[in-house]
């Protein structure tokens, strides 16, 4: 354990509202695996009370790997040549996310590596041609731009942005990523947040030489930006990167930072992300009763999924949308759970209902 607080009064202080503090969110993420099981129960209860028990399904479209970037972590860096890439034409966007409405998604995800052939201009068409088509609320995820990009999209009609901080800790951002600045990461979320968008944000979890004060230390920054949806998952090395040796963060270091999270931002929508399925086949079920409130299930033609590699081990394949959305269904059923229906907005000055 890395500060002097003992692990009950660390969630004492937790579960009596204290502002998120080093004090007492170090040594919770540090807990011991004896310990970890109540933190996950208290997360849970606090969830509960909070956003409820219905989880919200978000539609993921990965629509390109193609990307200009080189983060060291990543399987779509440009670097790494092994990889087959793709883009999806603007009309099969498109019907993904028509078909993702027809299944009853309120809300799709648009990702994708950084893809300089989606112009501000291309993708503001294929975000007009979904909202007008659809009920969607619509989540963008594709990187670093300009604030003009940024500005336009909203215009067009995007309602949510996910950019990841990855971590907030200055040496390990730079040593991770060799063409991005952290200030300037940060600058593209404060714009974000200045244009409105439903801002989401996270980070990495066992990145190499991360460390649980560096972990606290990003959430009391993700609690100062005011994030509003945080995905956090576990890294995993991937064979065909500069990181592939490096030994990766495991699930329950991931859920310990979720539970925290659930703590520390009670009404913050947090996802059972992707990562977590892929290094434990319960590992999003998990998730959910640690804090977790949001699972995105794949709904990108199944012929092109295997090819948004970031990371080995991906989930749902060799699957179509229909039968994802039955599968995670079933799955949020069996741990006595609901799925929400809607867009799902973020829950800002009073809560909708649910
Ligand atoms: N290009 C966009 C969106 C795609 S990457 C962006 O970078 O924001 C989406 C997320 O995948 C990243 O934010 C990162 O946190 C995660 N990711 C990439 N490589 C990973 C790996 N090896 N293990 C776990 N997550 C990874
Ligand atoms: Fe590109 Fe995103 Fe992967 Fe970085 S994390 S290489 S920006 S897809």
């Amino acid at each position: 354990m890395e500060t002097g607080i003992p692990f009950d009064k660390a969630l004492q202080w937790a579960l009596a509202g204290e502002a998120p503090d080093l004090d007492w969110l170090t040594p919770l993420l540090a807990c011991s695996d004896q310990d970890a099981p109540s933190l996950y129960r208290a997360a849970d209860r606090v969830r509960a009370a909070s956003v409820g028990d219905a989880v919200h399904l978000r539609g993921l479209i990965e629509f390109s790997n193609i990307c200009r970037k080189n983060c060291k972590y990543c399987g779509l860096r440009s670097s790494n040549l092994d990889l087959a890439r793709y883009r999806l034409s603007p009309d099969q966007i498109v019907r993904a996310a028509q078909e993702a409405a027809q299944l009853g998604f309120g809300s799709v995800v648009l990702q994708s590596g950084e893809d300089p052939a989606f112009t501000a201009e291309g993708l503001g068409r294929i975000i007009r041609d979904i909202k007008s088509t659809t009920p969607l609320a619509v989540t963008l995820s594709v990187g670093e731009r300009p604030v003009s990009d940024y500005r336009s999209w909203r215009q067009a009609g995007a309602d949510r942005y996910l950019l990841r901080i990855e971590t907030t800790d200055p040496d390990l951002f730079h040593r991770l990523h060799p063409d991005d600045d952290l200030e300037q990461r940060k600058a593209c979320l404060y714009a974000l947040k200045e244009l409105d968008y439903q801002l989401g944000s996270g980070v990495m979890v066992g990145l190499p030489g991360q460390t649980p004060t560096m972990l606290a230390r990003d959430v009391l920054w993700l609690h100062g930006l005011g994030a509003e949806m945080i995905g956090v998952g576990p890294f995993i090395p991937h064979p065909d990167t500069p990181l592939r040796d490096e030994q990766g963060g495991t699930v329950g270091q991931t859920l310990r930072l979720v539970a925290v999270l659930r703590l520390a931002f009670p009404y913050t929508h947090i996802p059972a992300t992707t990562a977590m399925g892929a290094l434990d086949p319960e590992g999003r079920e998990k998730a959910l009763q640690a804090g977790a409130n949001v699972v995105m299930p794949n709904v990108t033609p199944p012929e092109v999924r295997p090819k948004y590699a970031l990371y080995p081990g991906k989930i749902c394949l060799g699957e179509g949308a229909p039968f994802c959305r039955t599968c995670i269904t079933a799955r949020i059923h069996s741990i006595g759970r609901s799925v929400a229906t809607g867009p799902g907005h973020v829950w800002r000055k009073v809560p909708p209902s649910r």
